[in-house]
């Protein structure tokens, strides 16, 4: 009898590049462990309110004209 056993899954942690195999010993892959897993999601996030950061700086021009007409 062959014993069929897929070779196991490799890949590299999206955040420090270190290598993670698809099994139970890494709960957290693709990332190698919860740090680099919260360290990408915190990248995540900072990129998304990059966005309505315009909102601020025109808030700041408002109150520049408000304090001018003074
Ligand atoms: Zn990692």
């Amino acid at each position: 009898m062959t014993q069929t056993q897929k070779p196991p899954i490799q890949l590299k942690c999206p955040s420090c590049q270190r290598q993670v195999i698809w099994n139970d010993e890494f709960p957290y892959r693709p990332f190698c462990s919860e740090r680099c897993k919260l360290i990408d999601f915190s990248d995540w996030a900072t990129e998304k309110n990059r966005i309505p950061g315009s909102e601020e700086s025109s808030n700041i021009s408002d109150q520049w004209e408000s304090s001018t007409d003074d």
